[in-house]
């Protein structure tokens, strides 16, 4: 059994608002509490109902999924577990009367993201890794690297899931075809980069404009900075392009 509570925290990098994830009915697992709101509070707490809380889980330390964590717990003496807070390890199960929850280390987001398997119904939760009705998620330096975003969504491919539940925005039905939809737009920017790059635009404001072009939301710049920055650092690592006084510059073989 899953129910969905909506936090009252939409923004243009929350969506419609976090989703806190309740799986069980007697025993049950809280994912990602969202904000700590009181009223979004009590609305999971009323889904709770007379249920058991065995855990709160966090996917990772982001105010929108880890503010309401601690309140959550002591309301219902319920343990949190988290990377970050070393509560929690990687292929730790956890339990609900609807089968158990394991956590899938997946980093790259921010180096403590976990996602969660749910085998009994073949789903996944993973957090912030998949924006729902998105092609993209948010990666952005120091604490998002792209290496290990790209080995984390192969993480959850070799799950094979038949959904995948995102934090924020709608279910993913089709999660194989995401997945290759999530690759190929990260090759598809990586490439723009770089053939910015081979043009001689080398600033970052120059940079931002050849990739992200007039399709950007003004309030998206800032984070879309930060993603031009995790793509500038991910080519570095791979020897193709460094760094120069002021922007970066493709390195000559
Ligand atoms: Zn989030």
């Amino acid at each position: 059994m899953l129910r969905t509570v909506v936090a009252p925290n939409p923004s243009p990098l929350t969506l419609d608002g976090t989703r806190t994830y309740i799986v069980g009915r007697d025993r049950v697992a809280v994912l990602d509490p969202g904000s700590d709101d009181p009223d979004h509070l009590d609305a999971v707490a009323a889904v709770v109902g007379d249920g058991v809380v065995t855990s709160v889980l966090v996917t990772h330390q982001h105010p929108d999924h880890v503010a309401g964590a601690s309140a959550l717990a002591e309301r219902f003496d319920a343990p949190v577990r988290s990377l970050r807070g070393k509560t929690l390890r990687d292929g730790q199960r956890m339990e609900t009367d609807a089968g158990e929850l394991v956590a899938v280390a997946t980093p790259g987001h921010t180096t403590d993201h976990v996602a969660f398997h749910w085998p009994a119904e073949d789903a996944v939760f993973c957090g912030d890794l998949m924006m729902g009705g998105h092609d993209t998620a948010l990666v952005a330096p120091p604490e998002g690297r792209l290496g290990p975003y790209l080995a984390s969504l192969a993480r959850i491919r070799a799950l094979a899931p038949s959904v995948i539940y995102p934090a924020h925005g709608p279910p993913f039905l089709n999660p194989g075809q995401a997945l290759d939809r999530y690759v190929r737009h990260r090759a598809l920017r990586q490439e723009q980069v770089l053939r910015a790059l081979t043009d001689g635009i080398g600033d970052y404001e120059g940079l931002l404009d050849a990739v992200y072009g007039g399709e950007l939301d003004p309030e998206l710049r800032r984070p879309a900075m930060a993603a031009l920055k995790a793509y500038l650092e991910h080519l570095q690592g791979l020897g193709k392009v460094r760094r120069k006084a002021r922007g970066w510059e493709v390195r000559e073989r």
